[in-house]
């Protein structure tokens, strides 16, 4: 087995390599630092050992000598181990050390490179650190000279007449300093300094200022310095998504999460996953379809249930339905029978299980018979007024909704009131959430539900509801939030 020493990247989790995952996803052993995205130690088997060697509130870093011995002993013991590092694990990241360590014990290791934060900070800034006619190269420099350390001394007045593009790392502590020799020794006072600070994270901040103002622009750690030209552009991009630096969090249970996740990225917001709710099937015999004129599905979750459940071939030939009508209570309900190779012949107007009930055509003459699939829990409204209509209904139980237990740092954060935004995309996960919460925080964050009757239960339980989608879809409740939240809204 080998020692796979990676770079996690400069913080966005998306910005891991694909061969980083892989190695990730197979992993006995994680060896990792601070900085490092938590959701990437999710990507390791459930049963994978992680071991924090970063430093500590009050407790002092673990020395250098240790983590290359704990390396060579989980290398040698024949694990696969990985050494989950921030940034580019050769820069400035003491890689170069640990492989030395692993070469001498003879014990195999590969490296994967990372987007360094000397490059991938500055990106997400907007600025290029070449550019056509402005600059021609770029050093990457340590601002923390500390000879016991074993740094080298820095030439800053070579540099200076170098030109070009610098970043400087572990530099915000000393900017004052070096800005000062850096015109000491020949770059103008009013060459443009650029910090990003917490680059490629939702709280990333970019703060503008010369060789000449740098040391009292407040520049804080951690950041990446950039001196030159090119720190006069601004292609700002990723700081000015409609919802950057806003903190919304999804209660969906985490196997239905990601779209909700990955629509909110998109536009720039923290996406913090409290998930309320656990899915979990329920065994159920299927009953002979061509018994039924209509096969109804009120959620996306119960669709996939009962497609998954069924799929024993004895109890589920896709031919079985070909008799029956299939309706849906919205279009993320209809999207997820596509998957399965059915189209729904009737989506109401409106997305609750009111409408799909009025969209229901009167039922023959011989009445009916209509198969509900669906959660075990669930509101009557839909079996009764079907029956009152003069269907004959059978409820048939896929899946159950579990009170899930989420990450305990994420519930105390929702309870302190510290993010912006909660949505609730069914009843399950406001009951559930409340459950997990005990009390309704404050203060309160905007509360955004899916539809009325998820608004109705919220307000049962004591919430404000502040947004609620027009549409009852995924799509509908972003709109809503991206009206409510996005900079500049009130
Ligand atoms: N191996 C890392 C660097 C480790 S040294 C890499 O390649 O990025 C730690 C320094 O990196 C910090 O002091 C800071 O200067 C910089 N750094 C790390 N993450 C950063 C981030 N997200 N934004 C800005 N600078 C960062």
């Amino acid at each position: 087995m080998t020692v796979s020493l990676v770079g996690a990247g400069p913080g966005d989790p998306g910005l891991l390599t694909v061969r980083g995952a892989e190695v990730l996803g197979r992993a006995d052993v994680v060896v990792y630092d601070r900085l490092v995205h938590p959701s990437l130690l999710e990507l390791t088997p459930t049963d994978a050992e992680r071991v924090y060697v970063g430093k500590a509130p009050g407790r002092a870093e673990i020395d250098q000598a240790d983590i290359n011995a704990l390396l060579v002993e989980h290398g040698r013991a024949g694990r696969a181990v990985v050494r989950l590092k921030g940034g580019d694990p050769f820069v400035f990241g003491r890689g170069g050390e640990e492989a030395e360590a692993l070469a001498a014990a003879g014990v195999p290791f590969e490296v994967v490179p990372g987007i360094t934060s000397a490059i991938g900070a500055p990106a997400y800034a907007g600025i290029p650190v070449t550019h056509r006619g402005v600059s021609t190269h770029f050093t990457v420099v340590t601002g923390h000279e500390d000879p016991a350390k074993g740094t080298v001394d820095v030439d800053w007045e070579a540099l200076a007449r170098a030109g070009g593009t610098l970043v400087i790392l572990m530099g915000a502590g000393r900017v004052g300093d070096i800005a000062a020799r850096l015109v000491a020794g020949g770059r103008p006072a009013d060459t443009p300094v650029a910090a990003v600070r917490n680059g490629t994270r939702a709280d990333q901040q970019t703060t503008r200022a010369t060789l000449a103002t740098a040391a009292d622009a407040g520049i804080q750690a951690p950041a990446a310095i950039v001196v030159g030209d090119v720190a006069g552009l601004d292609l700002s991009w990723f700081e000015s998504r409609p919802l950057f630096g806003r903190s919304v969090v999804v209660t969906r249970a985490r196997e239905q999460a990601s779209e909700l996740r990955r629509k909110l990225e998109a536009l720039g917001a923290e996406v913090i996953e409290l998930p309320a709710i656990a899915l979990e099937p329920v065994a159920f015999e299927l009953p002979p379809l061509d018994r039924y004129g209509w096969l109804a599905f009120t959620s996306a979750n119960g669709v996939h249930a009962f497609f998954d459940r069924g799929l024993d071939p004895a109890a589920l030939d896709s031919r079985a339905l070909a008799g029956t009508r299939v309706a849906a209570i919205g279009p993320g309900t209809a999207a997820a029978l596509v998957e399965r190779g059915v189209r729904a012949d009737l989506i109401p107007e409106r997305f609750v299980a009111e409408s799909l009930l009025e969209a229901f055509p009167a039922p023959g003459k011989s009445g009916e018979r209509v198969l509900l699939a669906r959660a075990e829990q669930a509101r009557d409204v839909l079996p009764a007024g079907l029956a009152e209509r003069g269907y004959e209904v059978d409820v048939l139980a896929v899946y159950r909704t579990v009170t899930a237990s989420p990450d305990p740092a994420a519930v105390e954060r929702v309870r302190q009131g510290d993010v912006d935004a909660v949505t609730f995309t069914s009843s399950s996960t406001v009951t559930n959430l409340c459950d997990l919460l005990g009390a309704v925080p404050a203060p309160q964050p905007l509360v955004a539900s899916i539809g009325p009757v998820t608004s109705k239960t919220a307000m049962e339980r004591g919430l404000r509801v502040d947004i609620e989608a027009t549409e009852h879809t995924i799509d509908g409740l972003v709109d809503a939030l991206l009206r409510a939240l996005a900079t500049g809204a009130a």
